[in-house]
């Protein structure tokens, strides 16, 4: 049998089991594909100086089945399982199942349908729709969890003056709280900081430094912990949460319209692109979804904690200091506890559909 063929029987193989599976959150954001999702496999027009993907053309490769709820310009796919992924023209995010996914390119409107670029297709959505067909080089489900508390020391990050908050004190609560969360599932946990320092005076050798303690703890997953905030003239209308997982080579990050000198630079954690669109998905959908806050989106950064760790690795920016009902939230103990909740469920999800995926595919 030849190589080519092997690979697509052993696909066909890991499908079927995937499917009979009935994995728990896998099987949420899944479908049968009938090919595999290699980068060649898709046809590509040159649209706006990149290579664009029909999304009529994905849909049919994926077996998802497309609805125009707007000819022409709001398009939804659906799984068999009734997953559903929704994409509107000159957007550049989609909601899957309701998860607001930053893409890096716009979605163009040409020849009455849709289409994305062709690296959003292969880096982001093969893999979060389709991730039985990358079972080659999907991480094994972590064991050992480094948590990074934010700032720290002389930094204290982001402020809330009015309720006399500092991110760097509740991102090192929102830690200590998680720990044992996760400790209780199962999971080994480091901490790169347990008290009120940072580890440099220089912003980037701080930040080198997080990644280095992860790095020689040999960490499977690597998270920050974050609060954001905006400027004054959008802190009252500004609030919710983010999660970033590092930017693939070529692409643009979300605060991005165009290349910058970091866009073509693979990082030591672009080795861990799919595992950190897995990682940021199952984390951002269930941070979303359990605190009930606005969904700011999953994002893409070249932030340097993600740049430098090597294992798939998110950055999470729970809530808006800048905000004063967001704030005063931020400063209870029942609100930093149900981050801290969240953030373990979306870990435990990722971790399952992890395990799934592998379990299914060993079974081939
Ligand atoms: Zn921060």
């Amino acid at each position: 049998m030849t190589a080519p063929l092997r690979t697509l029987r052993r696909i066909g193989a890991v499908l079927l089991l995937a499917a009979a599976a009935n994995l728990p959150l896998a099987a949420q954001v899944r479908s049968a594909p009938t090919r595999p999702a290699a980068a060649s496999a898709w046809e590509t027009t040159r649209l706006r100086n990149a290579d664009y993907v029909d999304l009529l053309h994905m849909a049919a490769k994926l077996g998802w089945k497309p609805q125009w709820d707007v000819p022409g310009r709001t398009l939804t796919l659906r799984s068999p399982d009734d997953t559903k992924i929704v994409f509107e023209m000159d957007e550049r995010d989609c909601h899957l199942d309701g998860v607001r996914i930053f893409l890096s390119e716009r979605v163009a409107a040409h020849r009455n349908t849709l289409w994305v670029s062709r690296l959003d297709v292969v880096k982001t959505l093969a893999p979060l729709l389709a991730p039985a067909t990358q079972a080659l080089v999907l991480p094994q489900p972590p064991r050992l969890i480094v948590l990074d508390a934010g700032h720290g020391g002389t930094d204290p990050g982001k402020s809330n003056t009015r309720h006399k908050l500092h991110e760097k004190d509740m991102t090192l609560d929102v830690v200590l709280r998680l720990k044992p969360l996760l400790e209780a599932r199962g999971f080994r946990v480091l901490l790169t900081r347990k008290d009120d320092t940072r580890f440099a005076n220089s912003p980037i050798v701080d930040l080198q430094r997080r990644a280095d303690f992860a790095n020689k703890a040999v960490a499977d997953l690597f998270l920050s912990i974050h609060f954001n905030a905006v400027d004054p003239k959008d802190a009252a209308r500004v609030t919710g949460s983010e999660t970033y997982v590092l930017t693939p080579q070529s692409m643009l990050s979300t605060s991005d319209e165009k290349p910058d000198e970091m866009t073509g630079t693979a990082f030591p954690g672009n080795r861990h692109d799919l595992g950190n669109v897995l990682l940021g998905f199952h984390l951002h959908r269930r941070i979303v979804g359990d605190l009930k806050t606005s969904d700011r989106g999953y994002k893409r950064a070249r932030f340097a904690v993600l740049r430098f760790v090597q294992c798939p690795a998110a950055l999470i920016e729970a809530a808006y200091l800048s905000n004063d009902a967001e704030a005063a939230r931020v400063g209870t103990p029942a609100f930093r506890q149900q981050i801290a909740e969240a953030i373990a469920r979306g870990v435990e999800s990722y971790a399952t559909t992890l395990a799934g995926l592998h379990a299914a595919a060993a079974k081939k």
